[in-house]
């Protein structure tokens, strides 16, 4: 599917009436935003999960990028449906842009919605998209300190994926350690171990997303 590009403008309006407006728009699409530093593997974890949804859902993917179309070039390689904002430079999306990409995207012909934020783990955190769930990944291989050094991202979210498993053994994470830590900083959280190369935790990651594809169906009839 080829890949379609919008544009960053300056910001029009103030994001929470905007993310107002973007959630009353995705009414009945349960919409996934997922936040992480670079590198930790949220289009790897994309692609997979596309896969693993195959056959079960139409996904689109909104695809936040400084400036280039890689990784939603990856993701329409998997046949979703992707929309490319290109922020020109800014560290995270925001309602606008969310918006702008929602114009682009056949909202009703799709069932789940995933929002690929800018890869930084600091201000996504502080911008509502309209989204239901944000949610964290971290990888083993970054070090196990992003829980108590970006605190409110994963107090934001309502799962954390902890992606990256199989390159446990050659790092020092400390996976119960880390656990604790997310529990402390948000107890409610639900947290996956997955791994997007070997395909580890993936089923549990991808029968929550079904969870909550129900869960928003029944409540909105
Ligand atoms: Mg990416
Ligand atoms: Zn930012």
């Amino acid at each position: 599917m080829p890949v379609k590009v919008v544009m960053a403008q300056k910001i029009l309006r103030a994001n929470e009436q905007v993310a107002r407006e973007n959630r009353e728009r995705l009414n009945r699409l349960p919409t996934v935003n997922l936040i992480s530093s670079p590198g930790a593997g949220k289009t790897t974890l994309l692609e997979k999960t596309i896969q693993g949804l195959r056959g079960e859902f139409n996904i689109g993917v909104v695809e936040g990028d400084i400036y280039t179309t890689r990784d939603a070039e990856r993701i329409a390689g998997q046949g979703a449906e992707v929309v490319q904002v290109n922020t020109a430079g800014l560290c995270h999306l925001d309602a606008n842009m969310v918006g702008r990409a929602l114009d682009q995207l056949e909202l009703d012909g799709l069932d789940l919605l995933f929002i690929e934020n800018v890869g930084n783990l600091v201000c996504p955190a502080e911008f509502d998209l309209g989204e239901d769930h944000k949610v964290a990944l971290l990888s083993v291989a970054e070090g196990g300190d992003k829980p108590e050094k970006y605190p409110l991202v994963f107090r934001e979210s309502q799962a954390v994926v902890i992606n990256k498993s199989d390159l446990l053994s050659y790092t020092d994470f400390d996976m119960n350690k880390v656990r604790e830590e997310i529990r402390t900083i948000n107890p409610d959280t639900i947290i996956f171990v997955t791994s997007a190369t070997t395909g580890e935790g993936l089923e549990a990651w991808c029968a929550w997303l079904r969870d909550i594809v129900r869960r928003k169906r029944s409540a909105t009839g």
